[in-house]
């Protein structure tokens, strides 16, 4: 199987290795400095403030987004949240369901973030803005530096879900001024899925501080103190945690996110040029180097996904919803190569020769 999806992605052989060992008893020192050390460096790779922290999550992406709303937000503030496709949605929800008052900016699916978009909120009194940097389930990487610029004009607390941006796309959070970014260990960090982050700067370690939400799994000052030790308050997916820490090790020793980034950046550009002469149209108006959607011009991409899936042994990434028969996804994460990507191109090709595309 060669897979293209967004998440779960494919792992290095380094990671692999560790996933077949036994998983260690982990209140121990050893561990302890597992966990410091995943600290150090997602901290670097975020390019995190002064004064940042960053607690790991058992749970998946969503859960860090439920943590970090539930901590850093509170009845007294007023929130902005873009809503793109359906992880904007997810925000929405969460949200919802913790009466934060909100307005949403709905924006069409694949469209870019505009100016024009955000002026009509200046000076409205707004006191967070949640966005997801790449919305997943269109392509779209939204614009920071006007994000944050906003948000600095108008002295928002930004919190940015990085889940599918972190190591593919360019982010510096501490010129971004974002007050909490959060990723995942299924998208570009190549690991199995069960294990997010925080990172909080200066200015949110504040707010969880002052938090007066009640929730025991995800007490973010409880996880914090823990982590001061390299320490979580109940016992963590070990075994992700050890994988991640062989995999932020392994960036580290080659070159540190930029690297990595650049590497994915290469891997999209390859791949879009490949496929320029196939009858597929480029959905997202900006797209993030994490993945390429497509739209079909004379199939249905669901369909697509199904054939490369059962007759090629390849997995794209298929959609849900509105846009299940419309966009299928490639990703550019994981342990993939420019090879890869031509046996996916061949496939295409021959999808076209047999009249399926
Ligand atoms: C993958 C992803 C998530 C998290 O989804 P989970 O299924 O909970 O891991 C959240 N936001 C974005 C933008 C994502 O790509």
């Amino acid at each position: 199987m060669i897979n293209f999806t967004v998440g779960p992605v494919m792992s290095g052989e380094a990671v692999l290795a560790v996933g077949g060992e036994q998983v260690p008893y982990f209140r121990t020192p050893e561990f302890s400095s597992v966990m410091l050390e995943n600290e150090k460096l997602v901290l670097k790779f975020a390019k995190a403030p002064e004064g940042s922290r960053a607690v790991f999550i058992t749970g998946s992406g969503t859960a860090s987004m439920e943590a970090a709303v539930i901590n850093t937000l509170s009845p007294d503030d007023r929130a902005l949240v873009i809503n793109g496709g359906s992880f904007g949605e997810r925000f929405v929800k969460l949200l919802e369901i913790h009466s934060i008052e909100h307005t949403e900016i709905k924006l069409a699916y694949g469209s870019a973030l505009k100016e024009k978009d955000l002026e009509k909120f200046d000076g409205q009194g707004y006191t967070a803005f949640l966005v997801n940097l790449h919305e997943t389930s269109t392509g779209v990487l939204y614009d920071i530096k006007m994000i944050s610029e906003f948000c600095r004009r108008n002295g928002i607390f930004l919190i940015v879900d990085a889940i599918s941006s972190f190591l593919a796309d360019d982010f510096d959070m501490a010129q971004s001024g974002a007050g909490v970014m959060i990723t995942g260990s299924q998208k570009a960090l190549a690991c199995p899925p069960g294990i997010s982050i925080i990172v909080l700067s200066p200015k949110a370690l504040e707010r969880v501080g002052k938090s007066e939400t009640e929730s025991m799994y995800f007490d973010l000052k409880d996880a914090l103190d823990n982590q001061l030790r390299g320490q979580t308050p109940f016992t963590p997916a070990v075994g992700i945690l050890r994988q991640i820490n062989v995999r932020l090790k392994n960036i580290n020793e080659f070159g540190g996110a930029d690297a990595e980034i650049n590497r994915i950046h290469n891997l999209a550009e390859y791949f879009r040029k490949a496929v320029k002469d196939l009858p597929f149209k480029m959905f997202s108006e900006s797209p993030s180097n994490a993945m390429t959607s497509l739209y079909p011009l004379a199939a249905s991409a669901f369909d697509i996904f199904t054939v490369l899936k059962d007759e090629y042994g390849i997995w794209i990434c298929p959609n849900g919803g509105e846009l299940k028969d419309k966009v299928f996804r490639v990703g550019h994460i994981g342990e993939l190569t420019k090879e890869d990507f031509d046996k996916l191109v061949t496939a295409f090709e021959d999808l076209r020769k047999r009249g399926i595309i």
